[in-house]
């Protein structure tokens, strides 16, 4: 891999497997653990880059399958890559599609070679090979681009889950052997469902294939959390320890706190966006629904020592602006709770660099549990 990317583990805490590292990449620097707003279709949903960089974000993800579909990669190369095209200049992943063709595309078929699909905008056929997904990521031009994996619903049949993780580790060595961007690292995902004695398999065998970073995937698709930490806890041990290690599509406060205290470097999740338009902000004391009649005249901010812009207003005003259907509503709990994870992220940071990340675990949870204060 080229110098352009580099991993580095600064610290790791002494009671447990936290992490603190830094990513350093074509187009800066990431301080590791970290968590990534979802751009899904080259953009943060009404948050402008300006603002975004605001909120703290370091790293912004954008989406493979619906880049090509709309406006299609060769656009989004033409006009000079993603950055370009968003103007977002600072580091960007894109994911590889295998999530989106199990949980949005009518699939039609997969096989050894790739995934024949129905676009879910205009029924068109369209296929995707490891190849493929490897190809489109370079024309979009992200900073880390991911293999193309084979994710099925959970729970299946443990032959299912074997097959499709056998699959994704070969499909694994096509997308590295396709691959040719210098300025570009490309992750490998550890498929496996709930299946421990699988997930490890496949993290030995693609740790061996020296890939520059390492995923996590399929999980959240709606197990208990408990049996996602628990596959965690199975997992994470096989990964290079000298690699970044990143949870795909994870997930809520806690799950974030509990991945990095098992080792987890990098996240990303629609949760912080999707619940901020509608109408759910994240708080230290737990989730605020703005649409709740008890703020109607509060002049407090969401949150006192939220730097965000948001919080120069009042819980009653952005109650207004959902009850009115004004679009300002939804941007600006948006910006507020991507500002919540990054402020979750940057506290678990300073806590492992003092040793006191369980410490940091409990004031969090107990906080959440207190519920908002009248
Ligand atoms: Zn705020």
């Amino acid at each position: 891999m080229p110098d352009l990317f580099q991993y580095q583990l600064l610290r790791q805490d002494r009671h447990c497997q936290a992490r603190r590292g830094v990513l350093k990449t074509a187009r800066g620097v990431v301080q590791l653990p970290t968590f990534m707003p979802v751009g899904t279709r080259g953009t943060v949903k009404g948050v402008e880059v300006g603002l975004l960089e605001e909120t703290g974000a370091q790293i912004v993800l954008g989406n493979t399958y619906h880049l090509m579909l709309r406006p299609g990669e060769e656009i989004v190369r033409d006009l000079g890559g993603l950055h370009e095209f968003c103007g977002w200049n600072k580091p960007m992943l894109t994911d590889s599609g295998g999530f989106q063709l199990f949980s949005l595309a009518q699939l039609t078929k997969i096989a050894e070679e790739g995934a024949v699909f129905r676009s879910h905008i205009d029924g068109r056929k369209i296929e995707l090979t490891p190849e493929r997904s490897v190809a489109i990521q370079e024309a979009l031009g992200a900073d880390i681009a991911m293999v193309f994996d084979h994710v099925i619903a959970l729970p299946n049949a443990r032959d299912k889950i074997e097959d499709a993780m056998e699959r994704t580790l070969r499909w694994a060595v096509r997308c590295q052997k396709a691959h040719t961007r210098e300025d570009q690292a490309q992750f490998a995902i550890v498929q496996g469902g709930l299946e421990r004695d699988l997930r490890q398999r496949c993290a030995d065998e693609l740790a061996a294939l020296d890939f520059p970073g390492y995923a996590i995937g399929g999980l959240s698709v709606g197990e208990e959390p408990q049996e996602m930490y628990d596959c965690l806890d199975a997992t994470l041990p096989r990964l290079p320890v000298n690699k970044p290690r990143y949870l795909m599509g994870v997930g809520t406060p806690a799950d974030l706190l509990e991945g990095v205290k098992r080792g987890v470097d990098m996240f990303d999740c629609v949760m912080p966006t999707r619940n901020g338009r509608n109408a759910m902000a994240f708080t230290d004391s737990g989730p605020m629904r703005l649409r709740n009649a008890r703020y109607e005249r509060d002049d407090r901010p969401l949150e006192e020592n939220c730097p965000c812009r948001a919080c120069r207003r009042s819980r009653a005003y952005i109650r207004h602006l959902f009850t009115t259907g004004e679009m300002l509503g939804p941007i600006l709990l948006t910006i507020h709770n991507i500002t919540y994870y990054q402020r979750l992220m940057e506290g678990a940071r300073q806590a492992i660099e003092q040793d006191r990340y369980l410490d940091y675990c409990r004031e969090k949870y107990a906080g959440w549990a207190s519920g908002i204060p009248e």
